[in-house]
């Protein structure tokens, strides 16, 4: 038997049921907050992700699918921010009043080791806004998530923030942290080894149990602690805090939050759940003010995030499956789906019985399944009318089949 591939599983029912769930709202709350959504392709070049997410991350180094297809190099989509500034640039949306704000929903693709909450084709549903480079948008889109959560009646997760301040602020703290870091170096994993030269903030962000001992010193301790952002992006900061304490929404400073890809400044976050285990991060996200300019657009700054939709539907209890409005009951298989499609027309849900079942069994299906039966028996159909029953009490009505229909 051919088997769905590692780290791929099969959304079926009743579990599709609570993803259909958060897409809706997902629709409605981000529709209300004036955000469009985009639909960008599953697969770009590489050297998108390559140049976007960067070059040191692990999504680049290790986790990407790339083929080649006619002498190009295409990768299925890690994350979708940088598919999202290709398209901003390539529609040349920074013409557009600012500011920009767009949500996407969809699969994303990483080679990785698939276990609990972590998958090698896995959902995110996100937003980006382009154009604001004042805090109250870091401040907008956060609480943007936090009432995303909360329509699905997840109310007690911890938001995280951090600020990595901008390139001037990084390059004395990656010093500072490379100094204190070197005299532990050879103690750290392979891959923080190769990360100290090329991107040592990264070491931060490290899952190897021995490298999370290692940075629990106080030496290194004290470099993350430290106030090393200059006077600038410390403003932003402390009014981002200013303004997510006057929003009502809790927050902690974690000072070690660096988050994975290369391209955030100043303000990073994550959301996190004490119910995961250790995938525990159910959103991440931050300011990227370069990452334009850097896949070639005319600058402008942007802050976004993305959440994982396969974590957080484990977070959420299983949908039941509702009923259906109306089952009809009736020989006359022509009336019954003729019927069928007009309550449909309404908006209603409707079946009827397929195979020519006696009155009774069509009765007990419609027990099963349905909150009314119709009855379109021969009186019915001769007289036009028909009749209700209502499963639940058993009552029973006799309408005009217009005046029924009309409502
Ligand atoms: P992690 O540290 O858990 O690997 P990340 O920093 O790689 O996360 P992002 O790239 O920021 O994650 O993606 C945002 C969210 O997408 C994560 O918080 C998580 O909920 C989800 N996510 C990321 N990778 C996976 C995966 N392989 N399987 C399922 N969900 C994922
Ligand atoms: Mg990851």
């Amino acid at each position: 038997m051919i088997k769905t591939q590692k780290g791929t599983r099969d959304i079926i029912f009743p579990e599709i049921l609570n993803w259909q769930d958060m897409e809706e709202k997902a629709l409605k709350i981000f529709r209300s907050a004036n955000f469009e959504e985009i639909r960008t392709p599953i697969f770009e070049a590489t050297e998108l992700f390559a140049r976007g997410v960067g070059e040191t991350t692990d999504i680049v180094n290790k986790e990407m699918y790339t083929f080649e297809k006619s002498e190009r190099s295409i990768t299925l989509r890690p994350e979708n921010t940088a598919g999202v500034v290709r398209s901003f640039i390539e529609n040349g949306m920074h013409k557009k009043p600012v500011p920009v704000k767009l949500w996407y929903h969809g699969p994303m693709f990483r080679y990785e080791r698939p276990q609990a909450g972590r998958q090698r084709q896995f959902h995110q549903v996100g937003v980006e806004m382009f154009g604001i480079k004042e805090p109250m948008a870091d401040v907008e889109v956060i609480s943007l998530a936090v009432q995303f959560l909360k329509s699905l009646g997840l109310n007690d997760l911890e938001v995280e923030i951090n600020s990595l301040g901008c390139s001037e602020c990084r390059t004395k703290f990656k010093q500072a942290l490379k100094a204190a870091i070197k005299p532990v170096l050879n103690k750290l994993c392979p891959d923080c080894q190769s990360r100290f030269e090329k991107n040592p903030l990264r070491i931060l962000d490290c899952k190897v149990p021995e490298c999370i001992n290692e940075l629990s010193s106080p030496e290194i301790q004290k470099v993350i602690g430290s106030d090393f952002i200059c006077e600038e992006c410390s403003t932003h900061f402390n009014k981002v805090k200013e303004l997510l304490t006057a929003l009502d929404i809790k927050y902690n400073v974690n000072k070690q939050l660096v988050r994975g890809l290369d391209y955030y400044n100043r303000t990073v976050f994550e959301i996190k759940s004490n119910n995961l285990g250790s995938q525990n991060a159910v959103c991440g996200g931050g300011r990227y003010d370069g990452l334009v300019e850097m896949l070639g657009g005319v600058p402008a700054p942007a802050v976004g995030w993305a959440m994982g939709m396969e974590r957080l539907n484990s977070l959420l209890p299983q949908k039941e499956a509702r009923k259906i409005d109306y089952y009809i009951v009736s020989d006359n298989q022509i009336e019954a789906v003729k019927m069928a499609q007009k309550l449909r027309e309404n908006g209603k849900t409707a079946e009827f019985d397929y195979q020519g079942k006696k009155f009774g069994k069509q009765f007990e299906k419609a027990g099963k399944i349905a909150n009314y039966a119709l009855i379109l028996g021969e009186d019915e159909i001769k007289n036009g009318e028909v009749s209700v029953k209502n499963m639940e009490t058993g009552e029973q009505n006799k309408y005009k089949t217009e005046e029924f229909l009309r409502g």
